[in-house]
């Protein structure tokens, strides 16, 4: 574990649509955010406290799969996979 994790949280690999991306699950650089997306540095942050943590990581992973949509239309398919989600749970 380096410097970095150690302060951040725990890192994940992933590949998105056939790039690696990293998730962290700790403290996002900005501390307001539940999660955030950086995209040039392909990471995923999801913030030890979130709400939700699984729609939080739902809400980036949508961001890192398609970054033509706004945030209206992220939020909107985050809400129908919570959705979709819960008829299965
Ligand atoms: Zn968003």
């Amino acid at each position: 574990m380096n410097q970095e994790s150690r302060k951040r949280g725990r890192a994940r690999y992933l590949k998105i649509r056939g790039q690696r991306w990293r998730v962290i699950f700790g403290r996002p650089p900005r501390n307001y955010c539940q999660g955030l997306c950086d995209r040039d540095r392909r990471t995923i942050w999801i913030a030890k406290g979130a709400d939700d943590p699984i729609a939080t990581l739902i809400h980036e992973l949508l961001h890192a799969c398609f970054w033509d949509l706004d945030e209206s239309a992220v939020e909107e398919a985050e809400d129908a996979l919570i959705k979709g989600l819960e008829l299965v749970s």
